[in-house]
């Protein structure tokens, strides 16, 4: 049976990782496609159009709404994140489980429209891991490391709304662990309606 990829979302703390663990996923399964997000800041070195994100203006972010493009939309700091509509809904008629890295209000948003989405939050082992984390990057000060924790403790709040806790600790165990709960999420019963209800016509038919 030819089954429909499923969307996945990861949100996760500034520093717990979540980049290098998705694409270590991606890397080692060949069934999941990673959604690159449209937004309005200005790409960072080393980030390339298209790689990292779709680099583009407010006007042009704004008719993407207009002409409902985005999947999902937020404001965050200032500046628009969305999801591109076309590459997520190809990838997932082919088959592909979607990956979508946003934050919470996406997050939530991409559950309201897709009700059998699975919502994955990253986590490190502790705050302390989290700190060391930050610091031992040393491209922050210290000011933007506390703004960034301060953020993390905003974020926790809103983790139980999240399907699955995903804590990164070691990154082969961690990417081990994901793909096993997006496999399991696969064979929820919400996730195979159309199975399900054809198994019942079935059962009437043959009465
Ligand atoms: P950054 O500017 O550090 O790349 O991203 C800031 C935040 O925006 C991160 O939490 C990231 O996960 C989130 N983000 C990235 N793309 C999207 C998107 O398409 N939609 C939403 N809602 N958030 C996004």
């Amino acid at each position: 049976m030819g089954r429909k990829g499923i969307l996945i979302v990861v949100s996760g703390f500034s520093g717990a990782g979540k980049g290098t663990l998705m694409k270590e996923l991606v890397r080692a399964y060949d069934h999941y496609a990673l959604s690159v997000s449209m937004t309005t800041r200005a790409p960072r070195l080393g980030e390339t159009e298209g790689k990292e994100y779709f680099f583009v203006t407010h006007e042009a972010f704004e008719e993407e709404i207009r002409r409902e493009g985005l999947v999902e939309y937020a404001r965050y700091c200032d500046n628009y994140y969305g999801t591109p509509r076309e590459y997520v809904e190809r990838q997932l008629e082919k088959g592909k489980d979607v990956i979508l890295e946003i934050e919470i209000q996406g997050a939530l948003k991409v559950k309201e429209k897709f009700p059998t989405a699975l919502l994955m939050f990253v986590m490190p082992p502790s705050a302390a891991e989290l700190k060391k984390r930050l610091v031992g990057r040393g491209t922050e000060s210290p000011e933007v490391i506390a703004r960034r924790l301060a953020r993390a403790g905003e974020e926790a709040e809103g983790i139980e709304q999240y399907d699955f806790i995903v804590i990164n600790d070691k990154l082969e165990e961690c990417v081990g662990k994901m793909h096993s709960l997006i496999q399991a999420a696969h064979d929820a019963p919400g996730r195979n309606k159309e199975f399900i209800e054809n198994m019942r016509k079935e059962l009437e038919a043959l009465q």
